[in-house]
């Protein structure tokens, strides 16, 4: 068994929070065993959950139609999120439970070992820029210790509100120039320094 494989088991039978209990399916996440790019939603959703595979409902439809705008295929590239239960009725996810899930992600990161992080939404673009505003960061890659990171806004924000669709399609549109770059982009500060350098 590979340790992803291994992972994933954990991540199935994990109790570390009380997702647990209502969950139908841990969602581990799904992709090649290593790949370029790596995209990292918020949470399950309804299908989600009763599938137990990432992005198979409306957001998830949204995001292969966006992918194949810039010619890619969701096998292609990696799809995970901040959380691998689905909170009750689709809730936000709470601090204690991206605390308890973060051990699974780190470890997802490590194993896959992308060269670009794409963040989907603001739970996901916390984790790498505490406190940033969506609105403003969305678009803007930050390259940190080698890894390019790419905030965008979340699918689903562009089904409930159509304004989000034209700054959704360009930052996707922009993926394939930054992943031929990627080399030539200079390391960027980390995030405590430009927290207070307050850019956001
Ligand atoms: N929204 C997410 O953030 N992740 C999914 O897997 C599905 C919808």
């Amino acid at each position: 068994m590979s340790e992803l494989s291994d992972l994933y088991a954990q991540i199935r039978t994990c109790t570390l929070c009380s997702l647990a209990q209502s969950r139908t399916h841990a969602v581990p996440g799904e992709g090649p065993e290593t790949t370029t790019v790596m995209f990292i939603g918020e949470a399950p959703g309804f299908r989600e959950d009763k599938t137990g595979r990432p992005f198979v409902g409306p957001a998830g439809r949204l995001l292969e139609e966006l992918l194949a705008s810039i010619d890619m295929k969701r096998e292609e590239v990696y799809i995970a999120n901040v959380i691998k239960c689905r909170p009750p009725r689709n809730r936000d996810p709470l601090p204690r439970e991206i605390e308890a899930c973060k051990p699974h992600l780190d470890r997802q990161i490590e194993l896959i070992r992308p060269r670009m992080i794409v963040t989907l939404g603001r739970f996901s673009m916390d984790r790498y820029f505490p406190g940033a505003k969506i609105s403003v960061v969305h678009g803007k890659p930050r390259k940190i210790d080698g890894i390019l990171y790419y905030p965008m806004f979340h699918p689903a924000a562009a089904l409930h509100q159509s304004k989000y669709r034209p700054m959704i399609k360009e930052d996707m549109a922009r993926i394939p120039q930054l992943l031929a770059e990627i080399d030539q982009i200079r390391d960027s500060q980390k995030p405590e320094e430009i927290q207070q350098l307050n850019l956001f």
